[in-house]
């Protein structure tokens, strides 16, 4: 920022984000110091992640603040529920051609309800100008030696979803739509409203070999962890969970197997601990569907309900 908006750049910072900056036993220093200081507890780990959400990108021009606020935080929380892990803290680097304040107040408001929801606090971050930009840091915590890695799965687990699948990638399609019947308004509200799966993940702790979110689409996705785990894997396309709302949906099959957006967890488990899984299932409120199992010879086979072999589209990728 120029000198001349320096000090309604600290104003703005005092006044829509320090009030997000709560101190409390984790963050023991929060905004307006050189840096945060956090403070996980003995036999925790903290676990870390970034996301940068571009205008045009990854949300349309003129999204509105609120939306932007809850998106770009379930997201990014969506990685911390991804490794089993409770979100503590985030950092915020926001980007914008300038600092408007209806626009900061709507941002703020929206980002305090669901950081609070969450059990967040704001350690700190950066403010430039340029084209809306949002950068995200979240941290979170889990016992020593528990996150969920991407690494761990091995041949004979399982492989489950959580929810269902494709009704965010459906949701593309009619973004501009004026006045959306009620399935495109279920779609909408998955693009528009991710739910991390926080209680899942952590409650995976002892139980999943290995865990994701599916920001990229389950085939991509699910990719990485037969890469980082040095498996391969079959699934059956007729166990994908689709929606009420998605099924009929004449590409519902591909939106669920390469569509994005929809931030649900797959995650592998070896067989034993598929008892427990449908417990947790009950608990939650959240169906776990057993999609497929885990194979030796690498690379991800789809097989369609006759028994024949489907090959998915690729999943998003930005370059
Ligand atoms: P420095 O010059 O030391 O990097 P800054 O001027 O960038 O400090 O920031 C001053 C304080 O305000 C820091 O504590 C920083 O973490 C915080 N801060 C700046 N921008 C934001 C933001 N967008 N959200 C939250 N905290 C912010
Ligand atoms: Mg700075």
């Amino acid at each position: 920022m120029s000198s001349a908006e320096t000090l309604s750049e600290f104003a703005l910072i005092e006044r829509f984000f320090r009030p997000l900056s709560a101190e409390s036993a984790f963050l023991r220093c929060g905004i307006g110091d050189d840096c945060a200081v956090l403070a996980p507890a003995v036999g925790e780990e903290l676990l870390l992640s970034v996301d940068t959400l571009v205008e045009s990108v990854h949300f349309p021009e003129h999204y509105p603040a609120e939306a932007l606020a809850r998106r770009a935080l379930a997201v990014c929380v969506s990685d911390l529920a991804a490794a089993g892990a409770s979100p503590r803290a985030f950092t915020l680097t926001l980007t914008a051609p300038q600092l408007d304040e209806v626009w900061l107040a709507g941002f703020s408001a929206t980002l305090a309800a669901e950081a609070a929801r969450y059990g967040m606090a704001l350690a700190g971050g950066d403010t430039t100008r340029g084209p809306l930009c949002i950068t995200l840091q979240v941290m979170g915590v889990a016992p020593r030696g528990a996150a969920l890695l991407r690494s761990g799965a091995k041949l004979g687990d399982r492989i489950y979803v959580s929810g269902t699948l494709g009704d965010a990638r459906a949701a593309l399609a009619v973004l501009d739509v004026n006045e959306p019947d009620a399935d495109q308004q279920q779609w909408l509200r998955r693009y528009h409203q991710p739910e991390p799966r926080l209680a899942l993940g952590q409650a995976l702790r002892g139980i999943a070999s290995a865990a994701i979110d599916i920001s990229d689409g389950l085939a991509a996705d699910l990719g990485h962890i037969l890469r980082c785990s040095g498996v391969g894997a079959t699934v059956r396309l007729a166990s994908l969970p689709l929606s009420a709302a998605l099924a009929g949906h004449p590409s519902a099959l591909d939106y669920a197997l390469s569509g994005g957006d929809d931030y649900e967890l797959c995650f592998t488990a070896p067989p034993q601990h598929a008892a427990a899984i449908a417990a947790l299932a009950e608990t939650l409120q959240l169906p776990l569907s057993y999609i497929g199992d885990i194979a030796a010879e690498p690379g991800l086979r789809c097989i369609d309900a006759q028994g024949g072999d489907y090959c998915p589209a690729a999943g998003y990728q930005h370059f």
